[in-house]
């Protein structure tokens, strides 16, 4: 029931897997990948995250190519990539000049991660351009004290004066989307399928408690624990769930194609 549908993974790390991968990811029927910059270390200087971004942009959009999927690139300061303070001015530079140019699609991924001051800094002033450009921010929130930097998270936001709708805010608990429902929210909000992360079935009582509005699947494919056809996997078992298909297609393409405003 699933083999005709086509899916967007809506935060991806690939460029941290190798061809096989995403050989199973465009089987699966994966027709976009929303690629986010990060790496797992602390660059020394803007340099690293000058040619990461280069790298995302050209080998990395053709290695997604050759497989049937296309890139949404997103480029930012991930918390836990953060340069030496006076080398994040030229990375903000060349991120705004990337999304000017239609050579990226988001701002991303961004977030906190401890909550730092370098980190709440950097999130403020990308959460601004994305506002100031008005595109779309893809926005991490941690696997450790979550809650308490959710909330410090929308306390930025806030400040930012960004619009809810440009906010995607990921690797969401189910309590965090049931709390930003109760508070009025319009965030863009993803879960993400990952061991330790959201079930099928948490997103399916999910569909039965609030519908798919503004929801969206993800895989945070990377070097950590993850699958390459999770999204697809997902629609498969919310199907075995009795989830309605236009449900589902909300949940692993059309919401995320609207959030990223592609036209596939
Ligand atoms: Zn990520």
């Amino acid at each position: 029931m699933t083999a005709a549908m086509k899916f967007i993974d809506a935060h991806t790390h690939t460029f941290l897997r190798g061809p096989e991968d995403l050989e199973r990811m465009g089987n699966a029927g994966t027709v976009c990948a929303v690629v986010c910059a990060f790496l797992p270390v602390q660059p020394t200087c803007a340099g690293t995250l000058l040619d990461l971004f280069a790298w995302l942009d050209t080998v990395e959009r053709e290695r997604l190519e050759k497989r049937g999927i296309r890139e949404i690139l997103a480029v930012g300061i991930h918390p836990r990539c953060i340069p030496p303070a006076p080398d994040t001015a030229p990375v903000i530079e060349r991120v705004k000049a990337m999304l000017q140019s239609g050579r990226a699609g988001a701002v991303g991924e961004i977030g906190l991660e401890k909550g730092t001051d370098a980190e709440r800094g950097i999130l403020l002033e990308q959460l601004r351009l994305a506002a100031e450009l008005s595109v779309p921010a893809v926005v991490h929130t941690p696997r450790t004290n979550k809650e308490a930097m959710v909330q410090e998270t929308l306390r930025i936001i806030d400040e930012s004066g960004i619009a809810d709708e440009l906010v995607i805010l990921d690797h969401l608990t189910p309590a965090i989307v049931r709390a930003l429902d109760a508070k009025g929210r319009t965030f863009r909000m993803g879960l993400t399928l990952q061991p330790g992360k959201t079930t099928p079935e948490e997103v399916n009582a999910l569909l039965d408690e609030r519908g798919p509005e503004r929801l969206h699947l993800d895989s945070d494919l990377s070097h950590m624990p993850s699958q390459p056809d999770a999204v697809a996997e997902a629609a498969r078992r919310l199907t075995e769930l009795g989830a309605q298909r236009g449900d589902i297609e909300k949940l692993t393409f059309s919401n995320a194609a609207s959030a990223l405003r592609a036209a596939l």
